[in-house]
């Protein structure tokens, strides 16, 4: 079954009111394939989601970066799925790694908020991938096999979920993986999901790359033919998203 190409934009930390109002009037006026061809999703900051809502064109949807990890209530900072759900916000990012880092989010703790979140009704951008300590010392197929197992050890159903293969080392270097390191990761992915969970969520899942993917490298990636499209930070703030998009359009090699 063909998956269809899915392009996310993590704009992370940036912005003001004017800034994000730029960024939507660019993606709105950019000439890119069909939502039938493929999905776009961009995840702005919480407090900017409603406005790129309001203002994104309707074939565009938006993803927040977090959520918590159960009901909401007495968590100080926090915003729930309940939230995002009653404002109508269909996506949600979950175990980037910049919080896996910096906040100490456990594999255990992200596969708790991938399965609450999803039994509230959002679908989820679930992240994975391994350290350059990781990759150099040869476990990054563990890494990530540990990491998608923790979310497969809670969720009943993968219908909802995106897996962004994200190498730690790859985030905001500059330092792209190659395009044989990518479709390598993702096709050992596309098999544990085989083995692990079964040939039907192996095939029809959605796995995605992210770390340094921009206008100039995005077709060589997108050929590949387990990249089913991109998780993009830096440059989804900057026009060429727009071409990043269009990857969509890459024939697969065989
Ligand atoms: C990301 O934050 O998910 C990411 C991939 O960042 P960048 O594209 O800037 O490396």
């Amino acid at each position: 079954m063909a998956r269809k190409f899915f392009v996310g934009g993590n704009w992370k930390c940036n912005g003001t009111t004017e800034e994000v109002k730029k960024i939507v009037a660019t993606l709105n006026d950019g000439q890119v394939p069909s939502a039938d061809i493929v999905e776009v999703v961009v995840s702005p900051p919480y407090i900017f989601l409603p406005v790129v809502q309001s203002l994104l064109k309707p074939d565009f949807h938006v993803a927040a970066q977090n959520c918590w990890v159960k009901k909401g209530g007495a968590f100080t900072g926090e915003v729930s799925a309940e939230m995002l759900v009653n404002l109508g916000i269909p996506w949600v990012i979950l175990g980037h790694s910049e919080r896996r880092a910096l906040l100490n989010e456990s594999n255990e703790f992200v596969g708790d908020k991938v399965a609450y979140a999803l039994s509230q009704g959002l679908k989820v951008i679930a992240c994975v991938g391994e350290t350059l300590e990781q990759r150099e010392s040869g476990s990054t197929l563990e890494v990530v096999a540990a990491q998608t197992k923790a979310i497969a050890d809670r969720v009943t159903s993968w219908e909802n979920i995106v897996v962004a293969y994200e190498p730690v080392w790859a985030i905001g270097t500059g330092k792209v993986a190659s395009p044989a390191q990518a479709q390598e990761v993702h096709n050992e992915l596309r098999k544990w999901l085989h083995a692990n969970v079964s040939p039907d969520v192996a095939s029809t899942t959605r796995i995605i790359y992210g770390g340094s993917v921009s206008g100039a490298n995005c077709k060589e990636l997108a050929g590949n033919p387990d990249v089913d499209g991109f998780l993009v930070g830096g440059a989804s703030l900057k026009p060429e998203f727009i071409d990043i998009i269009k990857a969509a359009e890459v024939e697969k090699k065989a």
